[in-house]
């Protein structure tokens, strides 16, 4: 067993752990990202639909409300500036019924209410002339969604922590914390040996597992670790160009934004994600949700011929609401919530996770300064 006192601990090299890493290391912090995997952001940071989300949707107050159009400005810059790989398709909410119409105004309210700026109300006859195979009675076009390659994203951030001698240690779990003379002592267990790592800062960015390696911190309080659920999102996929260059999206529903048109940036086209709840984490994607699937998607692309449709891949969220709870929101704690000096939990890190990793670097940075 050997010994090392750093900085900051951060647990779990996703996105965000990696957002958070190259931020507070650019201020000068030694920090060790502890991964549990081989890899970086294997889990929920790969598995997902890659859209720089507008911040449209989000009630205002919340948390994602607070970071999404703010990240998605960020977002952009840096990818401009890094060279990753990114598009700004824009993107178009379609009201497939008349009853649909007014929710489109309570989304435009919200997005005006969170700083989404450039929204406008087209008709759908705007929307075909655009994307002809698109069917719709009236549309909302925001210009700000776009699209992203994650991984790349997620080695610029890696490039950018490890220029500051940072170090992500894979294959690393994090098994427990204890807090010794305002220190946070942490065991690690990796293939051969466990290691104890001591950190001024402690910070739980572990996604799915987030409530799990919160129980695990002796000194936290459990009554401050909300329970985790899981809502599964499939995909399928065309595998083809369908010629469409614009995001698709339906009117939202509670748990989800509705089982949208995404791209990736070769321009194929793949559907999803729809929402299971689970109680495991398994990726596995079912091929008899094929009928729903092609029922809700021929509402606005009437064309789609359901041969085309394959079962892809999956992605679950780590939601803090239950199935018919209502939407969750993202909950960071610092010591203000907890009372634990330098202790951060990140939980319920759902979508617009992504979209939000460099705003959420800052927060934190802040939180710790
Ligand atoms: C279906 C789906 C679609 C989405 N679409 C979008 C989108 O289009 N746009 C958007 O902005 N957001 C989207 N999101 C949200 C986004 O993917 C997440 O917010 C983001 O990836 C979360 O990043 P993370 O770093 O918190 O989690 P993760 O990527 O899961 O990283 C956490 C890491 O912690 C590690 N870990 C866990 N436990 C331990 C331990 N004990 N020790 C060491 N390491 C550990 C895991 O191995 C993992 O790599 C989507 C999410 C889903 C599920």
């Amino acid at each position: 067993m050997s010994q090392n006192f750093i900085d900051a601990l951060i647990i779990g090299g996703g996105v965000i752990g990696l957002a958070i890493a190259k931020t507070i290391s650019q201020k000068g912090m030694q920090v060790i990202v502890v991964e549990n995997e081989d890899t970086i952001g294997s889990i929920t940071s790969s598995r997902n639909s890659g859209v720089i989300h507008a911040g449209v949707y989000y009630d205002s107050g919340s948390l994602k409300a607070r970071f999404c159009a703010d990240g998605n400005r960020k977002l952009y810059e840096y990818c401009n500036k890094f060279n990753v790989p990114h598009l700004n398709t824009g993107k178009f909410i379609v009201a497939t019924t008349e009853n649909e119409i007014p929710i489109l105004d309570s989304i435009h309210i919200k997005a005006k209410d969170n700083g989404v700026t450039g929204i406008e109300r087209v008709s759908g006859q705007f929307v075909k002339n655009k994307e002809p195979l698109i069917k719709c009675e009236e549309a909302l076009y925001v210009p700000s969604s776009g699209i992203v390659d994650q991984g790349s994203l997620m080695r610029s951030y890696l490039g950018e922590f490890e220029d500051q001698s940072g170090n992500v240690a894979f294959k690393s779990k994090f098994i427990k914390s204890n807090f010794k003379n305002d220190n946070h002592v942490s065991t690690i267990r990796n293939a051969s040996e466990e290691i104890t790592i001591e950190s001024r800062i402690l910070i739980n960015a572990a996604g799915l597992r987030a409530e799990q390696v919160a129980k695990n911190i002796d000194v936290l309080d459990k009554k401050y670790i909300p329970k985790t659920f899981f809502a599964k999102g499939n995909y399928f996929e065309t595998g083809k160009d369908l010629k469409i260059r614009h995001l698709i999206y339906p009117i939202p529903n509670e748990a989800s934004l509705g089982l949208h048109l995404g791209l990736d940036l070769g321009m194929q086209v793949r559907f999803g994600p729809d929402v299971e709840w689970v109680e495991e984490l398994n990726y596995d994607v079912n091929n008899d949700r094929l009928e729903a699937f092609y029922n809700d998607i021929k509402k606005y692309l009437p064309s789609i011929d359901k041969s085309i449709l394959r079962a892809g891949y999956s992605g679950i969220r780590p939601k803090l609401k239950n199935k018919g709870e209502g939407k969750s929101d993202f909950n960071i704690q610092d010591e203000t919530v907890h009372g634990i000096k330098n202790l951060i939990n990140l939980f319920g890190m759902e979508s617009p996770g992504l979209t939000s990793s460099l705003v959420i670097g800052d927060f934190v940075s802040d939180l710790i300064a």
